[in-house]
């Protein structure tokens, strides 16, 4: 079994005196896709949050490549190569795509060598280079989002709610990509409320209702039956 990259272990965690997570336990391994599903409310966007160090834990631990960073700083998740793309995109929308790219130079590569690397995977964005990032399609700017956190070298990626208001066919080749990126040996650690694009690549599921995991498995047939009542159950 290849290791884990990300794991979090019995994790409690909330806002001031609301408990939003009851004890997550949650594993990513390189070249793996993992959906993280569950209905609104359920603690999905939270359990990112504490994975890239934007939250902190109440209890419980997080590990990257098997080494304990419970309350590591989002800076120095960063650094240890945890990139997390926010739900809402996270580009600039009042700069050029090149523009978004270029900022990107803190992690040492040129200019060109940072273009090279988002064109070649998303060919679209050479086309829109000098176009403003906020005029351009829901699904380019997550191309852009996406191209901007692969340039540094990420080790786990972590996705929240990439198919948001995006049509089916956008969403399914963007998690084309997505897969693509895991096969390049990233753990994924995808976050999404509506389940069947993510379900056709993801390789492991779970499933969080109010705060618990209620299913930790395969995402085949057996998942897909169950999730209506997962779902209905938390209404
Ligand atoms: P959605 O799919 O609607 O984005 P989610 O599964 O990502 O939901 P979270 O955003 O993690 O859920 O929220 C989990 C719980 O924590 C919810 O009850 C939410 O109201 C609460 N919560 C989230 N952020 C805050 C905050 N900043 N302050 C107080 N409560 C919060």
């Amino acid at each position: 079994m290849i290791p884990p990259l990300l794991e979090l272990r019995d994790i409690r965690a909330g806002y001031g005196g609301i408990t939003a997570l009851h004890g997550v336990d949650l594993t990513v391994r390189a070249g793996q896709v993992v959906a993280l599903l569950g209905p609104n409310g359920a603690g999905k966007t939270t359990t990112q949050k504490i994975a890239a160090g934007v939250h902190q834990v109440d209890s419980g631990e997080v590990l990257y490549g098997g080494r304990d960073v419970t309350g590591i700083s989002s800076r120095d998740a960063a650094r240890a190569g945890v990139c997390l793309i926010p739900e809402g995109r996270g580009v600039f929308p009042n700069l050029t795509v090149r523009e978004n790219l270029w900022m990107m130079t803190f992690t040492g590569r040129s200019r060109e060598e940072i273009e090279e690397m988002a064109f070649a995977r998303f060919p679209i964005l050479e086309q829109r280079a000098s176009q403003t990032a906020g005029t351009m399609s829901g699904g380019e700017q997550q191309m852009l989002a996406l191209s901007r956190g692969l340039t540094t070298d990420p080790a786990v990626l972590l996705l929240d709610e990439l198919s948001m208001g995006l049509a089916p066919l956008v969403v399914e080749r963007l998690y084309e990509q997505v897969a693509q990126i895991a096969r390049e040996g990233v753990a994924v650690l995808v976050v999404e409320q509506f389940a069947s694009a993510v379900l056709d690549m993801a390789d492991h599921a779970a499933v969080l209702v109010r705060g618990r995991i209620e299913y930790d498995g395969p995402p085949g047939r057996e998942l897909r039956n169950e999730l209506a009542n997962l779902y209905l159950g938390s209404a």
